[in-house]
C-alpha cells in the first residue's frame, strides 16, 4: 500500500526504542484505520436514502469495501430503488467481483432493515409505493395518512367479524365475497365457498402483513360478538407453514 513508503522515516527513527516489527504493525494499523475512516466519511455523502435507518449498514458496507482491497480513490454511490439499497461506482475490471458481491450482500440486508429506524423489517406496499419498514414505522406512517371512512349499510363480515362489509368487499379486512373476482386470490384454488372463507379467516388471524392491526388502529368499526372461527388448529398449522415457505422464497 502506498503509505508504507511515507512511513519508512518514522519507523527507522524509533526502531531503537520499540521492537521494529511491532511499531511498523502499529503504524500500519493506525494509517489503515485513518484511511478507512476517511473513505467512509468521504463516501457516505454519496448516498441518498429516505430516512436514516440504513446509515449503519451503509457505513458497514463502506468499511467492507475498504478492507476488501478496493481502490479507495474510487467512490461508491448509492440510492434507494424498489425499497432496497442500490450501489454504483466506476471501477476497473479487477475490482468488479468485489463490487458485485458486496453490493449484493448489502442490497439483501437493506431489504430486511427498516429505512426509518434500522430495525428488522420487511417490504411493504403503501399507496402504490414500496417501502422497507418495521411494524411500528409502517403502522405509524400508514396511520398518519389514513382517515376514517364513512360508515353506512354495513353488514357483518364473514372473514373478520367486523361490521364493515359493504356490497362485495370488507372495508376492515379487505377480503372480497366469494362470487367477486379479484386479483389477489384465485377462486379456482378452493373446493367451495367454505374453504375460501376459512382461508380468509386464517389470513385475518395470522395478519402476516399487519394489515388487520392497521385497521384496528385506524378504522372505527365494531366487531360482532357472534363471529365464529371456522378453521381447525390443524388447518391453521398448515396455513402458517405455507406462508413461511412463501416468505423464504421472497427472501432468496
Ligand atoms: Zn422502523
Ligand atoms: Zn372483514
Amino acid at each position: 500500500m502506498h503509505y508504507l513508503q511515507n512511513n519508512k522515516k518514522i519507523t527507522a527513527g524509533n526502531s531503537r526504542y520499540f521492537g521494529e516489527t511491532h511499531l511498523k504493525t502499529a503504524i500500519v494499523n493506525l494509517m489503515e484505520n485513518n484511511e478507512i475512516e476517511n473513505f467512509v466519511e468521504n463516501n457516505i455523502k454519496n448516498f441518498q436514502t429516505n430516512g436514516k435507518g440504513w446509515n449503519k449498514i451503509i457505513r458497514e458496507m463502506l468499511i467492507e469495501f475498504a478492507k476488501s482491497g478496493w481502490n479507495l480513490d474510487n467512490q461508491i454511490f448509492g440510492k434507494e430503488k424498489y425499497a432496497c439499497l442500490q450501489c454504483s461506482s466506476f471501477s476497473n475490471d479487477s475490482e468488479i467481483e468485489i463490487f458485485r458481491s458486496i453490493r449484493l450482500k448489502f442490497k439483501k440486508l437493506s431489504g430486511v432493515t427498516c429505512q426509518e429506524c434500522g430495525d428488522k423489517s420487511k417490504q411493504r406496499i403503501f399507496k402504490g409505493w414500496e417501502y422497507t419498514l418495521c411494524k411500528n414505522c409502517y403502522l405509524e406512517k400508514a396511520t398518519n395518512e389514513i382517515y376514517l371512512k364513512q360508515r353506512s349499510n354495513l353488514e357483518e363480515c364473514k372473514f373478520c367479524g367486523y361490521f364493515a362489509f359493504s356490497e362485495d368487499k370488507c372495508k376492515f379486512c379487505g377480503n372480497y365475497d366469494f362470487k367477486t373476482t379479484n386479483f389477489t386470490i384465485s377462486k379456482e384454488d378452493f373446493a367451495n365457498e367454505l374453504e375460501y372463507i376459512k382461508y380468509c379467516q386464517m389470513e385475518v388471524y395470522v395478519d402476516n402483513d399487519d394489515e388487520i392491526e392497521l385497521s384496528k388502529r385506524t378504522k372505527g368499526y365494531s366487531k360482532s360478538e357472534k363471529y365464529k372461527i371456522l378453521f381447525s388448529d390443524e388447518e391453521l398449522k398448515e396455513y402458517i407453514e405455507m406462508i413461511k415457505s412463501w416468505d423464504e422464497i421472497d427472501n432468496k
